[in-house]
This record gives C-alpha cells, structure tokens and sequence, in this order.
C-alpha cells in the first residue's frame, strides 16, 4: 500500500515545490503524454489484444503496444493477461484475483499484494506460443 500511495503523493508534491524551477508545462506534457500511452499499451495491447482477442493486427503494431504496455510497470505481457484471464475465468467467485467482493480497494490495488500470480501453463499457455509476445 505505501508503495502505491507514496509514489503518488510524491510526485505532486514534488511537481508544486519544483514548479517554474525543475518542472514546467514541457514536464508536465510529457508526463501527461507518457501517462496516456502507457495507459493505451494496457488497455489496448494487455487487455483488448492479448487478453481478449478483440482485434488482430500488424506486427509492428502489436509490438508498438506491448511495449507500450510494458511501460507501464503492471508485469509483463504474459502475466498481465493470465492475471486478468484468470479473472474472468471466475468473475466475482472464488479463484478471482481482484473481486469486488472482497471490497474495492482489494479489486483495486489491495489484490496486488496478496493474491498468487495467476499460472502462465494454464491462463497464458496460447500467449507464450507467440515469439513476439515472449
Ligand atoms: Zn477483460
């Protein structure tokens, strides 16, 4: 918990001593822009690609997105979606990593920290065929 709150609180402290002197409207773009990629690695390449399958595309394109994704410091790839394969596998029941049931902090972030790493052999096994991904 403390590691995903600090960093946050940081961060905006950090930016409202600095302002005008270390971090300007050039900064801020940046993390704004980064922030926004990053955030469409997750939920186009992680989630919508290769979770899903809601789309197929180019190479360099899914390439673009993983590592988009990857930017994003949620794990890699391949466990990022047998996480969330996981998840739907059973969806607000026992053996859901982040159920709502379990409160929304849990489902949040809380699962993070004490739910075990879904198996790759059995929710990213088609995932770990593809060289790219891997
Ligand atoms: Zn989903």
């Amino acid at each position: 918990m403390l590691f995903v709150v600090a960093p946050i609180i940081g961060t905006i402290y950090a930016i409202a001593r600095l302002w005008q002197d270390l971090i300007g409207w050039q900064e801020l773009s940046l993390f704004v822009g980064l922030y926004s990629l990053t955030g469409l690695g997750i939920t186009v390449g992680y989630h919508q690609l290769l979770t899903h399958r809601s789309f197929e595309t180019f190479p360099a394109v899914k390439a673009l997105a993983l590592i988009l994704g990857s930017m994003a410091v949620q794990g890699s790839a391949i466990d990022w979606a047998s996480d969330h394969l996981k998840h739907h596998a059973h969806a607000d029941e026992a053996g859901d990593p982040h159920s709502p049931v379990e409160g929304l902090f849990h489902a949040h972030v809380g699962w993070l920290f004490s739910a075990p790493p879904a198996d790759r052999e059995r929710y990213g096994k088609r995932l770990m065929t593809d060289p790219l991904i891997v």
